[in-house]
């Protein structure tokens, strides 16, 4: 009997008694049990009692390809016997590691030619905070050094990731944010548009990156940062007229636009990343999970040409990077999940079948009196549930509504996140059109439960 189905029958309390996962409230999982997922197969995942799930979430907005891919494990394996780390330091590269980069920017837009490896996307948050410093010092600008994200924004971790993004909850631990990072207000219409249209809203908000820059200085502002559709903070669509005007405050005052694509690449939105969509164009854009479909942890930093040439031909020594920058099985896997992604065109499937699909199928929940919007870009998408839909009146207790649908949708199979009073859909992009009726099924029940 091997070690791990020796200790299956015990791993809930070897788990309860040596493990503290992340975001959790250790004591409440204790008590309520973990849930230990042993196999995922397509858009389905079964847990250690064979119980079968729906993945509504793609793991953790990641898993785009579905489980259960051979030719990334198999990928992955000869990569393994080949050569299963080498450094890309010191002089030195391995195939697949180059290839990727290669491979990534022939996707994004067509000023976007070079990409800078990390391990995960709070990694990639962290590296182009120190790029855009470097860059504006090297340009005989270095007090142009404070980054304006925005609040409910979503970047990480990290000590500079958490400072970055706008959560309070994890700012009010560890006494961040850092010193050097502000936020503004983010493209919420629905929760905080108040009278204004969506359009008006829109534009509003994005002045408010005009304002800030103006209080604080131009010589003193590096970049702003926003993912394309908000994701963590409730898979938030702003209205049309918002990035093209942050765009256009972008350039007017010469301040980089960063994008973080760390959920919105590679798919997600029917676009391969989610600038795309809007139309506009970063200076820098971290990304991480579909680029390898999670299948083993990798992430980077896009880089423009506009910071590129600077970083390559004029700092020298960019004092940065991590030992698995650029690992190569990591790079492996990676290969081989976009290879997929482009041999089976699941951008195009997401833009023009499933992602319609889904779309269409939140969009007849809105008759239900617990429903005031649903928001769908390719196969990301939310339901805002509502205690009165005719003035937009949300629940007291908005994190309780949110649950109980979540938990109903849980025990029927359906694995959603649930962030305070929305709903949150993120599955494979394999999903099929049979599996998207049984999320929506599945959700009004929930629904017909909570309400
Ligand atoms: N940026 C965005 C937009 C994210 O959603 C996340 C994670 O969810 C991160 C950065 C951090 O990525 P990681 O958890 O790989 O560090």
């Amino acid at each position: 009997m091997s070690n791990l189905s020796a200790a299956a029958s015990n791993l809930g309390a070897l788990d309860a008694a040596h493990h503290i996962h992340p975001f959790s409230d250790m004591q409440k999982l204790n008590a309520a049990g973990t849930r230990i997922i042993e196999r995922g197969e397509g858009c389905y995942i079964f847990d250690n009692h064979g119980k079968k799930y729906l993945d509504g979430f793609a793991g953790l907005w990641c898993v785009n390809v579905g489980y259960g891919r051979k030719e990334i494990t198999e990928a992955v394996m000869r990569q393994m016997n080949e050569l299963p780390y080498y450094n890309t330091f010191f002089g030195t590269t391995t195939p697949p590691t180059v290839l990727l980069a290669q491979k990534i920017t022939s996707h994004a837009g067509p000023n976007i030619n070079r990409v800078f490896f990390t391990g995960s996307g709070s990694e990639a948050n962290d590296t182009w905070f120190r790029m855009a410093r470097v860059y504006w010092a090297t340009l005989g600008k270095p007090e142009k050094k404070m980054v304006i994200a925005r609040r409910n924004g979503y970047h990480g971790s990290t000590v500079v990731g958490a400072s970055l993004g706008g959560m309070k909850y994890m700012h009010e631990q560890g006494a961040l944010p850092i010193e050097g990072i502000v936020h503004i207000g983010q493209p919420y219409w629905y929760g905080e548009g108040a009278d204004l249209s969506p359009a008006e809203f829109g534009l509003k908000v994005a002045r408010e990156l005009e304002a800030k820059i103006d209080e604080l200085g131009e010589d003193n502002v590096a970049a702003f940062v926003a993912e394309p559709i908000q994701g963590a903070g409730g898979v938030i669509v702003p209205p049309e007229t918002y990035w093209p005007e942050i765009a256009r405050i972008c350039k007017a005052r010469n301040i980089l636009l960063v994008v973080d694509e760390v959920i919105c690449g590679f798919g997600r939105t029917g676009q391969w990343f989610g600038h795309q969509h809007f139309g506009v164009e970063p200076d820098l854009a971290p990304i991480a999970k579909g680029l390898s479909s999670g299948y083993l942890p990798i992430g980077g930093v896009m880089v423009s040409d506009r910071v590129g040439e600077v970083l390559v031909n004029e700092v020298g020594d960019f004092n940065h990077g991590f030992t698995y920058s650029g690992h190569p099985v990591c790079a492996a896997a990676a290969l081989e999940n976009l290879r997929i992604i482009e041999d089976e065109k699941l951008v195009e499937r997401v833009r023009d079948d499933v992602g319609p699909y889904l779309a269409a199928g939140l969009k007849s929940l809105e008759d239900h009196p617990m429903v005031g919007q649903t928001q769908c870009v390719g196969l990301m998408a939310a339901v805002q549930l509502v205690e009165d839909k005719a003035d937009r009146k949300r629940f007291e207790d908005k994190e309780k509504a949110g649950i109980e649908v979540r938990n109903h949708c849980l025990a029927n199979g359906l694995v959603l996140r649930a962030t305070g009073d929305r709903m949150l859909y993120s599955p494979p992009l394999v999903i099929s059109r049979s599996e998207i009726d049984d999320m929506i099924t599945i959700t009004r029940n929930g629904l017909d439960h909570a309400w």
